[in-house]
């Protein structure tokens, strides 16, 4: 014997364990139907006992007081077959009054009418979202390679250590070996081939502050070692390809103008990037881990491609809260979509259909989130996703800042793919 086991099953008689009592009436042997008046009873012995306590019966034995009651001889003598349901120990103060029968079938009801209210007032994605979603999932998976396996075609990554000046130098001339010329093949303008070179970028904020002109000019220095930049460059530009495939999938955004693809396109492709690289951000380390070591970015690979901690510190920010919200794959989708079709960008000449159409894909993120996403993670869900569209904002001014910065080296943007250069600007020409 078990004393664990069966003390189990007497704590807990209606748990798991009730399934593995004998279903056996208790008074009669008959197969019993549960546990009734707290006995496990067949339903004739529980509807005698209700009856007989009812009426208050007293019943006596016509034999000698001690039958033994069976299925089939159980009508034979009420007498024994009440002292056996006492026995058992069946209690009457478990028979319901009427009113209190009553009263719980009434419960019994209510409860199902609540039940059918709530099933009825859930929100539901209409089948028109569903497929709204579905093909964003199907775009994103065809555009997004969680392998990375792609990075290896990239001009590999060199991290510099600013301890040892030797291999920087040796580093440096590395990169300049493995110029960008290697790879315009691969990050060729004809994948964008919708682009044409008349649009100008977008207007920026003048610069002129004299901090940041010192700024630069002390990043010369840094500039000199920036080993990470052609492996970031490439990445940043295969990522813009991605990004592109992804757009051109979104319902309705190859329905908009060329030349309002094309806008959307050039002001949201940092953002999408930026958030797209959420999924292989880690928290542990505060690095985006694409497969192997080489391809593990630090801020300090970044910074050697030219960033400095003014678009970094608040970037890394932003991937840390973008995390923490544990977006299903659903809505992170609709986020890059609906990043994608923002109608306030500069430059776009139908914003009314552009809004139309990230609003549908707003109501289907909000649907989703009502419908799909359990709380406490769904509370202001919607709220704070539009938040981190807010902060790409900023993040992006930030980032063409330093761009333009970077690209107005010659000797750096030199390094940049034709794509980067066609979509973040060519400050050069
Ligand atoms: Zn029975
Ligand atoms: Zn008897």
């Amino acid at each position: 014997m078990d004393p664990g086991a069966s003390s189990t099953s007497l704590v807990d008689p209606t748990g798991d364990s009730e399934r593995n009592v004998s279903r056996i009436c208790g008074v009669c042997g008959d197969r019993a139907t549960g546990f009734h008046f707290n006995a496990m009873t067949c339903e004739g012995c529980k509807g005698f006992f209700r009856r007989s306590m009812k009426r208050k019966a007293m019943f006596t034995c016509p034999f000698s007081g001690d039958c033994h009651i069976t299925k089939d001889n159980r009508r034979h003598c009420q007498a024994c077959r009440l002292k056996r349901c006492v026995d058992i120990g069946m209690m009457k103060e478990f028979i319901l009054t009427d009113e209190e029968v009553q009263r719980k079938r009434e419960m019994i009801l209510k409860r199902k009418e609540e039940e059918a209210l709530r099933e009825s007032l859930k929100p539901k994605l209409s089948e028109e979202q569903q497929k709204v979603i579905d093909i964003l999932l199907e775009a994103h998976r065809k555009t997004y390679d969680p392998t990375y396996a792609d990075f290896t075609k990239f001009r590999p990554p060199v991290r510099s250590h600013p301890s040892s000046r030797g291999a920087t130098k040796s580093s440096s001339l590395l990169t300049q070996d493995l110029s960008s010329e290697d790879s315009s093949d691969l990050f060729g303008s004809e994948a964008f081939s919708t682009f044409p070179d008349s649009v100008e970028p977008p207007p920026f904020p003048s610069l002129g502050l004299p901090e940041e002109q010192d700024e630069s000019s002390s990043m010369n220095l840094e500039f000199s070692q920036l080993s990470m930049l052609p492996h970031l460059a490439d990445l940043v530009s295969y990522s813009i390809q991605k990004v592109i495939g992804f757009a051109k999938m979104i319902p309705g955004f190859r329905d908009l103008s060329a030349e309002d693809q094309i806008v959307l396109l050039k002001c949201s492709a940092i953002e999408v990037i930026m958030l797209r690289s959420n999924q292989s951000f880690t928290l542990e380390d505060m690095s985006w881990t694409c497969g192997s070591n080489d391809f593990k970015y630090r801020v300090s690979d970044v910074t050697q491609a030219g960033h400095s901690m003014d678009l970094l510190e608040p970037l890394v920010k932003f991937q840390v809260g973008l995390k923490k919200l544990n977006l299903h794959e659903e809505e992170h989708v609709l986020l890059m979509a609906i990043c994608i079709l923002s109608p306030d960008r500069p430059g776009v000449r139908e914003p009314l259909r552009v809004e139309a159409l990230q609003e549908r894909l707003s109501e289907v993120l909000q649907s989703y989130i009502r419908a799909r996403h359990p709380p406490p993670g769904s509370r202001l869900l919607y709220a704070k996703m539009i938040q981190k569209l807010a902060d790409l904002r900023s993040l992006n001014e930030e980032h063409s800042r330093q761009y333009r910065c970077l690209s107005f080296q010659p000797e750096h943007s030199v390094q940049l793919t034709p794509l980067v250069l066609e979509v973040f600007g060519n400050e050069i020409s």
